[in-house]
């Protein structure tokens, strides 16, 4: 009986024993700690863990779930693991959380220069955040003097702060911009009238009205004037143009050195033919003179003449009225063709014209009214001179023969003048007037010369 107890006794003490080793829960450790925060976006990494029973290692056994979602929230790591059929569970906490600061941007430039009376006009921003997506609509925009401030917060309280700097000055100068050429020429004795001008500055608008104009022009006074043109905006920022009037003599005929001396010009030309007869014998006569071209005949015979001496002047490349005069554009595309010819054979740049018809065509009036009161004034501008004559040979006209051509001319020369001689080179009786011409004038004292870019002007009076 008590021998039975005994072993009893050992054997519930077996049996607990072996029970409490069995139910004994193992050491079960969570590397860091049990509640951890994970930023948003970012991938949980395992920290690790170790279970240990009685000295022996389960942590291979152990199996994880993970439950956090893509969300801001607090989920569960569960760690299982099963030992002697008991599972054991472990779990940690993983906060999802954003701590990333929402971005503003602003369009336009976030240092801004405007005029100094101007109020900023917002050109706007946008807010994104990591977490919210666009924010935009949460902005507050707040100025103090120049500074404006754009402020957001995140859901989660992140908060982003930046300034855009307004700052108000002007250094731009105003702009003058003259009406007509900057240079201008005009005959002495005529009216001076001023073509006008405008202001306008990038912060005051059109401040014409402010421009103050300095110098005069003496018209009954050879020479050069300058007329200058001032403006100042409201910062202080100051413009200035100059435009140079040129007060010149129409002809100068009177002059000492002009007297006497006579100006052989051809127009139309060149043409073989005629040209060429009329050029041996000035080569012979030893008389310069003036070839007022086209762009007809051959090169050559513009070579030759540029060659010996003579001055090619421009009459226009097509010399056809309906062309020339039915506008500007259209009658310096016409003159610029044959400068451009001149140009190329004889490698000078001529800015001696003279208009088909001359200055005092009517015919003109037909295809563009007032176009010879524009042009007259227009090309002296553009740095050219244009020659009239005095004397017309009439050798396009009546003049059908070498003697009327003779007549007409000699009849007209003076002593008391320059003597400007309208002629055509391709005119088969001019070429059989002119060594009569030539002889004529040098029996009676008369000295011959070219057209240069000094020689006074000789000019009609403009009929349209
Ligand atoms: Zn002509």
């Amino acid at each position: 009986m008590k021998k039975k107890y005994v072993i009893g006794i050992i054997v519930i003490s077996l049996l607990i024993i072996l029970a409490t080793v069995i139910f004994w829960p193992p050491k079960f450790s969570l590397n860091k700690n049990e509640t951890l925060e994970l930023d948003y976006g970012t991938k949980y990494q395992e920290p690790g863990f170790k279970v240990t029973k009685f000295g022996r290692d389960y942590t291979k056994d152990v199996k994880i779930e993970n439950q956090i979602k893509n969300k801001l929230g607090t989920y569960s790591i569960i760690y299982k693991v099963k030992i002697n059929g008991i599972t054991y569970k472990k779990i940690r906490k993983i906060k999802v959380v954003d701590h990333e600061k929402p971005t503003i941007t602003l369009t336009g430039q976030s240092n801004i220069t405007i005029c100094p009376l101007s109020e900023y006009q917002e050109e706007g921003y946008k807010a994104t955040d990591n977490y919210d997506g666009d924010i935009t609509d949460k902005v507050k925009v707040t100025q103090k003097e120049n500074i404006i401030t754009y402020t957001v917060k995140d859901s989660s309280g992140n908060e982003t702060k930046i300034t855009r700097k307004i700052v108000k000055e002007d250094k731009n100068a105003p702009q003058i911009t003259l009406k007509g050429s900057s240079t201008q020429t005009i005959y002495l004795g005529a009216s001076w009238k001023e073509p006008g001008y405008s202001a306008t500055d990038n912060c005051n608008g059109d401040i014409t009205n402010n421009v103050k104009i300095s110098g005069t022009v003496n018209t009954n006074k050879l020479g050069t004037y300058k007329i200058t043109y001032t403006v100042n905006d409201s910062s202080g920022n100051t413009a200035s143009k100059e435009r140079t009037v040129k007060v010149i003599s129409k002809s100068t005929s009177t002059t000492s050195n002009q007297k006497g001396v006579i100006y052989l010009t051809f127009d139309d030309g060149p043409k073989e033919g005629t040209t060429n007869v009329i050029l041996d014998i000035l080569k012979e006569e030893n008389v310069p003179a003036t070839f007022f071209v086209t762009n007809n005949g051959p090169d050559s015979l513009i070579k030759r003449a540029y060659n010996e001496g003579h001055t090619i002047a421009l009459h226009t490349a097509s010399h056809n009225y309906a062309t020339v005069y039915s506008s500007v554009t259209n009658y310096y595309n016409d003159l610029l063709s044959v400068q451009n010819r001149v140009k190329r054979i004889t490698g000078q740049e001529s800015k001696i014209i003279r208009f088909p018809g001359g200055s005092s065509n009517t015919v003109s009036k037909k295809y563009s009214k007032g176009i010879m009161s524009t042009l007259t004034k227009d090309v002296l501008n553009k740095g050219y001179r244009y020659y009239d004559w005095n004397i017309d040979s009439d050798d396009a006209g009546g003049a059908t023969s070498s003697s009327k051509v003779y007549n007409n001319v000699i009849k007209s020369l003076s002593k008391n003048r320059a003597n400007m001689v309208l002629m055509h080179d391709i005119k088969n009786q001019t070429k059989d007037a002119i060594r009569n011409i030539i002889k004529y004038g040098k029996q009676n004292g008369y000295t011959f010369a070219k057209i240069t870019m000094s020689t006074p002007m000789i000019v009609h009076s403009v009929n349209n």
